[in-house]
């Protein structure tokens, strides 16, 4: 069964009524011969990009990658929906790469026949063309042996082609974590003596596929794989402290696994978690978002682990916060790994199936009447809201009134 997307199969269709060559190119055809669901459907074509933008119209295509001979095809305007954004599919005339001088990008690109267009890829599984009018698959470079085989191997010398391109060294790692292939040892080799070029790539380059690697269920093999392919000094010099066999423990522990989750868990289990998570932040660009997960399940998952010992007003602010999820699940897999009595564990998920406004109960007391009381806004000010709202957490306060009459003697300079 080959792959099938309708919108691919449709842009396929016009380019052959007007005369043009036209296939699926690259990872879809790896992903549906290997029977999973590709990501997304690339077409490749002998028609130049102003050749594309013609068959299709202006307005239904969008010239991002031109230089490079990618046009992005949107779908016919009647089948957009106004409120969906819709996804354009990107159709790459065939061509091969000039030189490449900065280790990253070639420095022109000549348009070409497919068997050119096949070699110019990096990896023999990534260089396979599905013509779906034929239901044929095309293969120039043995990429459906290798396929078979499991085996990551670049098409033509590995020495030349990671010459040409840095990122594609990463890229090895991704694909062997991703799909579990075998590295060739020829490949392998070559890596390992151009590993220390990778630092031409960006970082959020490195980043983008890094993210890959920690979110696949193998991602320790992985993390082997870096240190085989001698490339961990430069993308993860944190991985020395860790210890994957405890990783791979607490990995398997995972219900979810989200990037800030899998950051967390490796984080925890390398030196000094912050300071790394700060130095990868900086390498790797991380959102705001993600870092502020990740902190919230370092700073607080061993709150959540020993929940039995620990005051409720310690413990419910965890359960509360907004990244409560990603703390609880690392949480979780951290307890297995050690070996650690779940008890603290059970309280924090039977305390999360509460009703909203018992596990977080309205405050007895706001900043309104404190104000009221003559207790000026200011540091103190938040200090007596901040214990006034544990004890009442904690049941040591249970009214209005004691709040108040707890805010008095706690304001400074106060005789009650
Ligand atoms: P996925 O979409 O799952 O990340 P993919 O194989 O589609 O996997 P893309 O980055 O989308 O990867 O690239 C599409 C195709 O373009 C690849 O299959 C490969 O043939 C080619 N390609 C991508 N990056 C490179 C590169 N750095 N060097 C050579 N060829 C590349
Ligand atoms: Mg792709």
């Amino acid at each position: 069964r080959g792959p099938e997307s309708a919108e691919a199969l449709r842009i396929i269709d016009c380019l052959r009524q007007s005369g043009f060559e036209a296939v699926l190119a690259g990872g879809c055809v790896r992903d549906a011969l290997l029977g999973k669901q590709p990501k997304d459907y690339d077409v490749a074509t002998n028609a130049t990009p102003d050749a594309v933008r013609q068959v299709f119209g202006k307005r239904s295509t969008l010239a991002f990658g031109a230089s490079f001979g990618v046009i992005g095809v949107l779908p016919p305007r009647g089948d957009r929906s106004p409120d969906e954004t819709v996804q354009p599919t990107e159709v790459a005339t065939f061509r091969s790469d000039g030189e490449y001088s900065d280790g990253r990008r070639p420095d022109s690109v000549h348009y070409g026949n497919a068997e050119q267009d096949a070699l110019r890829r990096d990896f023999t599984i990534n260089g396979l063309f599905y013509d779906p009018i034929s239901d044929q698959v095309i293969d120039y470079v043995n990429g459906v042996k290798d396929l078979q085989a499991g085996l990551l191997r670049t098409i033509g010398n590995p020495h030349l082609r990671f010459g040409e391109d840095k990122l594609r060294l990463l890229r090895a790692v991704r694909f062997t974590t991703t799909l579990g292939f075998k590295i060739d040892p020829t490949t392998r080799q070559a890596i390992r003596l151009h590993a220390r070029d990778l630092p031409l790539v960006s970082g959020e380059r490195i980043g983008a596929e890094m993210r890959r690697v920690f979110t696949a269920p193998s991602f320790v093999d992985g993390l082997r794989h870096l240190i085989d392919c001698h490339l961990d000094e430069v993308v993860l010099p944190e991985l020395v402290s860790v210890d994957l066999d405890s990783l791979k423990t607490t990995s398997d522990h995972l219900a979810r696994r989200d990037f800030p989750i899998v950051m967390a868990c490796f984080l925890i289990h390398a030196d000094a978690p912050e300071h790394a998570l700060q130095s990868i932040t900086q390498r790797w660009k991380l959102s705001n978002e993600e870092v502020r997960r990740v902190t919230a399940a370092i700073t607080h998952h061993e709150t959540v682990i020993h929940a039995d010992r620990l005051a409720w007003s310690t413990v419910q602010p965890c359960l509360t916060d907004r990244d409560a999820d990603v703390i609880i699940e690392v949480a979780t897999a951290i307890t297995h790994q050690r070996g650690h009595d779940v008890n603290g564990l059970s309280i924090a998920r039977k305390a999360l199936t509460l009703p909203a406004d018992e596990l977080n109960p309205p405050p007895l007391l706001t900043g309104d009447v404190l104000r009221s009381l003559g207790i000026p806004a200011g540091p103190q000010y938040k200090a007596i809201l901040q214990a006034v709202r544990d004890a009442q957490l904690d049941g040591t306060i249970r009214t209005r009134d004691e709040a108040i009459a707890m805010a008095r003697i706690d304001k400074p300079g106060s005789t009650s």
